[in-house]
């Protein structure tokens, strides 16, 4: 798959991506220099005209997964998935229960419970971690690629649109885009599973409570999920007459937005001043393209791609940069935060006694180095003794 190498110019702004041919043709007649690997960015060493076509990044905004892909009209220049930390809050919820022992250690201390305040816009470490991934990734790609339109996705559907559509009545059979926005609605408020027999596995339908034979509408307040068996057992029946008299009452009540993870949507779309667009939007359009299910293709749909060239696509994980627990000041030692950065970092692999190895981290000033043993304790080596084969995920694509 073809693999794009960026340009920078000789002030450090990005241009738009060469092929690996003319890239390498570049740094042979000594015209660029390298300045990063991974991504392979060069830097061109002469002044040139700057021509750039428009380039269109999306974002599938996630949990623990982030689908990024940019293009141009004709081609794909980036792609990939990033995998934040999920090991944000164990690691607070460690350090507060060192901080409780260490206070109880003494007889006296005066309360300190009481008088803390959170600022406004205050999120909890965790999530402030993926809020803030969002923004370093974007920030990041903006340094290597000129992009000039940026789009992400907030939610599967228009939550304002969709806040009463039992009242305002949104039908299901208002064009086909229309029918995938109810159909997302429909998944998140019947919990993705199907409303008579909680089936969760298999195909779901989208069902009249009372049957359009028997004078139901389409209006979303008569409709739900179910499996096809349900369905077709079902029949021309009502829900009541089905034996499910509560599913009734149950479809007249609206969904409550969830709050928490849009909240933090909206404010990534501030921030980066993007535009944004909806899940249901992207699922119609991937399923058009024919793309099979992944957030590199979710980003790729929302970037507007459709028929350009793809690339290879980057995997990026996450990995805490520092153990900064282990530096900080303790009884009266002088703090020393470790700034510098270690030949090896925590996912590198390594070859030590002839096994392959993944890195843990690297302690005594460098100069050792804990390798990741499956089976049984991590050895702690010289790190003279270690060989790189190859920089780990956490630096495959170097954005942090
Ligand atoms: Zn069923």
């Amino acid at each position: 798959m073809r693999v794009p190498i960026y340009v920078l110019n000789m002030r450090g702004q990005p241009l738009m991506p060469t092929t690996q041919r003319t890239g390498k043709k570049l740094l042979q007649e000594g015209k660029a220099k390298v300045v990063k690997r991974c991504p392979f960015t060069i830097q061109l060493n002469y002044a040139t005209g700057e021509t750039t076509q428009p380039i269109k990044l999306g974002v599938d905004l996630g949990y623990t997964n982030i689908g990024f892909s940019a293009k141009t009209d004709k081609l794909e220049v980036i792609s990939g998935t990033l995998t934040l930390r999920k090991d944000v809050s164990n690691k607070l919820e460690a350090r507060r229960r060192y901080r409780r022992t260490r206070r109880n250690r003494l007889g006296y201390r005066p309360p300190r419970f009481n008088n803390r305040e959170r600022p406004e816009g205050w999120l909890a470490p965790s999530i402030q971690h993926k809020h803030d991934a969002h923004i370093r990734l974007v920030t990041k790609l903006e340094t290597l690629l000129p992009i000039t339109y940026k789009r992400v996705e907030v939610a599967n559907f228009d939550a304002h649109k969709m806040q009463h559509p039992e009242i305002t009545g949104v039908e299901y059979q208002q064009g086909e885009l229309q029918g995938y926005e109810v159909r997302e609605y429909l998944l998140e408020k019947w919990g993705r599973k199907c409303a008579y027999c909680g089936r969760k596995d298999g195909p779901l339908e989208v069902e009249h409570i009372n049957p359009k034979s028997r004078g139901g509408t389409d209006s979303v307040s008569n409709l739900t999920l179910s499996c096809r068996k349900c369905n077709l057992e079902k029949g021309d029946q009502t829900a009541e007459e089905f034996g499910y008299p509560h599913i009734q009452q149950q479809a007249k009540k609206s969904l409550k937005a969830t709050a928490c993870l849009n909240n933090i949507r909206w404010r990534i779309v501030e921030q980066l001043e993007a535009e944004y667009t909806y899940g249901y939007v992207t699922k119609y359009h991937r399923n058009k393209l024919g793309l099979e299910k992944s957030h590199v293709n979710d980003a790729f749909v929302i970037a507007g791609g459709t028929n350009q060239e793809r690339c290879r696509p980057y995997e990026v994980i996450q990995v805490r940069r520092n153990n900064r627990s282990l530096q900080k000041n303790r009884k009266g030692f002088k703090p020393s935060i470790r700034r510098q950065k270690y030949q090896l970092q925590p996912y590198d692999l390594v070859k030590y006694n002839n096994r392959t190895y993944r890195v843990k981290g690297v302690h005594c000033y460098g100069k050792r180095v804990v390798l990741e043993n499956p089976k049984g304790k991590n050895p702690s080596v010289a790190i003279k003794n270690v060989e790189l084969i190859k920089y780990g995920k956490g630096l495959l694509f170097s954005l942090y």
